[in-house]
């Protein structure tokens, strides 16, 4: 399978892995919607940066200030700062590997006009029609609710049952 990421039309800025890009078009397509990107691809300096922002070295669990969120990068104990948003392990992150996209969350003078949406919440009519239209086409999100963030959806390639086949 190839690794190689590449832009996603439509979306300025915005790169995916080749499987997941394509997948993502035929989902916009399949919903007649197209939800607004404030993330996708995320190089791992970038990633990098996300952790060391988020997380600070050692175990502080249960200590003012911080949650009981406790992550081991590169041998040793890190823990998620209170009032800050979990961030994969620099070099795990689905997001690193081109296989995950986030939606933005508030409409503002810059979306565009439908079809282009946004996500307000996990109960988005939008949100919901465009699931339900995406998940043949492998993108779900069951990442995204497990760490609770209903802007958060992953390329599942397994799940889809459009993918050309030989690539
Ligand atoms: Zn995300």
């Amino acid at each position: 399978m190839t690794t190689q990421s590449v832009t996603l039309p439509g979306h300025a800025g915005h790169r995916l892995r080749a499987d997941a890009a394509n997948a993502w078009e035929r989902a916009k397509k399949a919903a007649g919607l197209i939800p607004e990107l404030t993330d996708s691809e995320r190089p791992y300096a970038v990633q990098e940066r996300i952790f060391r922002q988020r997380y600070e070295l050692g175990n502080h669990a249960g200590k003012p200030g911080y949650t009981n969120d406790v992550r081991t990068w590169q041998g040793r104990k890190w823990t998620r700062r209170n009032g800050t948003a979990a961030a994969a392990v620099p070099g795990t992150s689905n997001h690193g590997q081109g296989l995950a996209v986030d939606v933005a969350t508030k409409r503002t003078a810059a979306t565009r006009a439908r079809p282009h949406v946004v996500f307000s919440s996990f109960n988005d009519p939008d949100r919901l029609a465009f699931l339900k239209a995406a998940r043949p086409h492998g993108w779900d999100d069951t990442e995204g609710r497990a760490v609770n963030e209903h802007w958060h959806l992953t390329y599942y390639p397994a799940k889809d049952k459009h993918a050309k086949v030989g690539k």
